[in-house]
């Protein structure tokens, strides 16, 4: 009964698209057999995750919750999700999330959008468990999984977490290697754990990340024991609150908890001080123009040759084929985003955005080092509102975009940052925090998420 309750439960969220239970056995039966043997357990050992469908699994369809990539079953793994397998997880299934990690809502996806678990005090109304990883957050916040993978190029692992309830960390750029992770804009993806403590990300965390000489931007620098070395005592530290995310129209209700979070911070013994992050209005419409741009180069592959779908009208040719698969299997919004990002880099307009928005990215970049002369870490809010209902921004793409205004900075900037859940509104929807870190500073990160908890 519990089983059929539980299977109901999944069903009706649509977290999953495919579910591998066999992959998660396989896992829990090799702990009991590793345990018989005497051998060591993996710090993931037997612990069942969800995989966000942007990861390739070998012989498990890999899609992007995209239509041009249905059936396509990788002869690879990524090297995320093999460093997470050695280290004992298994896997119950590939999440559904925003077709090829656009979007902030979960509306994207070809196989229907998720349902977070959650309601407004009072109404039925479905709400979005936010996006890209709407899947691996909603199957996170409804106890489906103790635990999934997300990946962040603007927000996609923050923003859900945030509006679901859960934690959730994009680790440093470069931490987490992006083989076998479907790209979207290359020079921003990042893979980063998503679960419902502190703890329990700081152990996948260390599972996932890793020096990987298969992707050029890998790091190499050795994975600290970020769970060992938690610690919640902020004495000795600083805290910035960046002046320019206080913006013209931020909801009450995001401002209290900003103050909450100050305040549990100072109870911590961190000294919470005011600066300044000058150029942060600019980096939402820079981060609207580099993400397309790297996604409409990246999305050229998809050409009805190499993968999934094909479309090949009869007594057509190979130009045919090309339009009519793409046509077909692209949904709106990624066909928004390669209209956006080839228009950016044709010749014409190349200098006016691209190059400009270039800039605007280092000078966000800059913004973050001269505050980090000052500060060991920066607190935000996640997000601008709360979670919303289904269907109410579905045909307002510039609405959708400004729910990634308070992460797009960090992604500009490559830098640590986490959501961790803060307080209630009076609705009874959750709030996320944002901590935002040093270079390679997920453990600063982590203890200031700890205090927050
Ligand atoms: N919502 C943002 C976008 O649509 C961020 C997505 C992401 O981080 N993958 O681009």
């Amino acid at each position: 009964e519990a089983h059929n309750d539980a299977v109901a439960a999944a069903t009706d969220l649509n977290a999953f698209i495919v579910a591998t239970p066999d992959h998660a056995l396989a896992a829990a039966d090799k702990v009991d057999a590793d345990r018989a043997a005497g051998k060591d357990l993996g710090a993931m050992a037997g612990v069942p995750i969800g995989m966000k469908d942007l990861f390739a699994t070998k012989g498990v369809q890999s899609t992007a919750a995209s239509h041009i990539l249905e059936g396509f079953v990788p002869p690879y793994e990524s090297t995320v999700s093999q460093n997470l397998w050695d280290a004992g997880a298994g896997m119950l299934g590939k999440l559904n999330m925003d077709q090829f990690a656009m979007g902030s809502s979960n509306e994207t996806s070809y196989f229907g959008n998720v349902k977070s678990p959650w309601r407004k005090n009072g109404s039925n109304a479905a709400m979005t468990p936010g996006g890209s990883s709407g899947g691996s957050s909603a199957a996170v916040a409804a106890r489906l999984c103790p635990a999934a993978t997300g990946t962040d190029t603007g927000g996609s692992i923050r923003q859900p977490a945030a509006v679901t309830g859960i934690t959730g960390i994009k680790p440093t750029y470069g931490r987490c290697s992006r083989w076998g992770v479907v790209a979207f804009a290359s020079s921003l993806d990042q893979a980063g754990p998503m679960a419902r403590s502190v703890e329990d990300c700081a152990i996948m965390l260390g599972a996932m990340a890793g020096f990987d000489p298969k992707d050029s931007t890998s790091i190499d620098a050795p994975v600290p024991d970020w769970a060992a070395a938690l610690d919640a005592d902020l004495s000795g530290k600083t805290i910035g609150i960046p002046r320019e995310y206080r913006m013209d129209g931020i909801a009450k209700e995001i401002d209290d908890s900003w103050e909450q979070g100050k305040a549990w911070l100072r109870d911590a013994g961190a000294k919470v001080v005011d600066i300044s992050l000058p150029h942060t209005k600019y980096a939402l419409p820079a981060y609207y123009i580099i993400a397309p741009a790297e996604a409409s180069s990246n999305l050229a592959r998809y050409d009805g040759v190499r993968y999934g779908l094909r479309d090949l009208p009869e007594g057509s040719g190979l130009q045919d084929m090309y339009a009519a698969t793409r046509a077909e299997g692209f949904g709106d919004e990624v066909k928004r985003r390669i209209l956006i990002g080839t228009y950016v880099l044709s010749a014409g307009f190349y200098d006016a955005y691209y190059t400009q928005a270039q800039k605007v990215r280092t000078l966000v970049q800059r913004d973050f080092t001269e505050a980090f002369a000052q500060v060991d870490a920066i607190l935000a809010p996640t997000t601008p509102t709360p979670a919303f209902a289904l269907g109410e921004m579905q045909d307002d793409p510039l609405a959708m975009y400004l729910n990634d205004v308070f992460a797009v900075p960090a992604s500009l900037a490559g830098l640590p940052a986490m959501s961790v859940p803060a307080t209630l509104t009076e609705d009874g929807l959750p709030l996320g925090l944002q901590i935002v870190g040093k270079p390679m500073d997920e453990q600063g990160v982590l203890n200031t998420g700890l205090a927050i908890e």
